[in-house]
């Protein structure tokens, strides 16, 4: 007989129902979230702030944590990847990178797999499998805190660009963002919290209507329609047309910089020509471009990285339309830092990944 899976104590309506049907006082929320977020325990029974009877009914019905470390890689750049594995065994995964001045960004995950399929990004060659619960999208934020803890740190900013795509999970991540940004949780300011989305045109605008002081970074990767939906299909449902009619509406409204991701790969989006083209797309607009070398090995087998030379021209280029371009530094390559990397070497993730993998062997590789 399989034993149920409690549910974690980060499911603050279960949490609530549980006192309410206990005849506890309301105020008992406040002080389990107080030991959760704040003092990070490691288990329920550390909440010493609860009388003994309910720790020990708490413990009987909930985990503290709705997923467990499965491992934890640290690169040679300092930086940390972390493998989480749900109730149900997938695999999700979360990057620590330091930046300069010791500044501290958790990339981390909205779904298990992802349904955008990019063809250069090792969780587009996974599958999907579902979207990551709320709870499980702070939960990664937690685990992480718990161990800066040692070292009296915490993180102070979040991307949402680890695996998935976060506003296809539009409800689960605005909650974790909402969490993610209470006082009395992780007190991580909107302005240090950016959603990166390969352009779902609509949820773009429930995002600037409901929580604009958010960061928007998009992944653009191709300045035209044609070479877009060769490697991110989602183009075909929203073409670039709408999306920068979005986007332009977005800057009107927030006043607020979007950041353009553009990967780049050799020989299929890195030419003079392509800067030039996108140059002219975000010409006038309130952007800022971010010119990511490829991680080989992350997508498609034959993808290969472009030079240095070719992605400084790149962005000499694409500076002299006036839009501020910079390269990103590459993190924890000896770790399989890259989104989806690690999850698809590990566990039933990996399956999926095998199997999306032939499939795409088999078709016309982008040229
Ligand atoms: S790049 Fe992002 S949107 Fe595209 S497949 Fe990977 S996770 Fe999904």
């Amino acid at each position: 007989m399989q034993t149920a899976v409690k549910p974690s104590l980060l499911e603050a309506e279960a949490v609530r129902a549980f006192l309410t049907a206990a005849g506890e006082k309301p105020y008992r929320l406040s002080q389990i979230d107080q030991a959760v977020y704040r003092d990070l325990v490691l288990e329920v029974d550390e909440i010493t702030t609860l009388p003994t009877a309910l720790r020990e009914d708490l413990a009987r019905h909930f985990v503290l944590s709705p997923m467990t470390l499965k491992k934890d890689a640290l690169s040679s750049d300092g930086t940390n990847k972390f493998l989480f594995e749900t109730t149900d065994e997938y695999l999700v995964e979360s990057v620590l990178m330091r930046h300069k001045g010791d500044r501290l960004t958790l990339c981390i995950s909205s779904q298990v797999g992802c349904p955008v399929k990019c063809s250069f990004c090792a969780t587009g060659t996974m599958g999907y499998s579902r979207n990551l619960t709320t709870a499980e999208i702070v939960g990664q934020v937690l685990h992480v805190n718990r161990k800066l803890a040692l070292t009296g740190e915490r993180v102070r900013n979040i991307v949402f660009m680890g695996m998935g795509e976060p506003l296809i999970n539009y409800d689960h991540v605005m909650d974790a963002v909402a969490i993610l940004k209470d006082q009395k949780k992780f007190g991580i300011g909107a302005r240090h919290i950016t959603i990166s989305t390969s352009g779902i045109v609509p949820r773009i605008k429930d995002l600037m209507e409901r929580d604009p002081q958010v960061n928007l970074a998009v992944s653009l990767h191709a300045p035209n329609d044609a070479l877009r939906t060769k490697i991110m299909p989602i183009n075909n449902a929203y073409p670039l047309a709408s999306l920068m009619d979005m986007l332009k509406l977005y800057t009107d409204t927030t006043n607020k910089r979007i950041f353009y991701e553009y990967i780049m790969l050799g020989g299929v989006n890195d030419s003079p020509l392509l800067a030039h083209e996108l140059g002219t797309l975000l010409r006038g607009h309130l952007a800022h471009v971010n010119l990511i070398p490829y991680n080989p090995g992350a997508g498609w087998p034959d993808m290969k990285a472009s030079s240095r030379n070719r992605i400084m021209e790149f962005q000499r280029i694409v500076q002299g339309y006036d839009v501020p371009c910079t390269i990103r530094y590459t993190f924890g390559q000896d770790i399989d830092a890259a989104c989806g990397q690690l999850a698809v070497k590990e566990g039933k993730n990996a399956v999926a990944a095998e199997k999306q993998q032939k499939f795409q062997r088999v078709q016309k590789p982008v040229s």
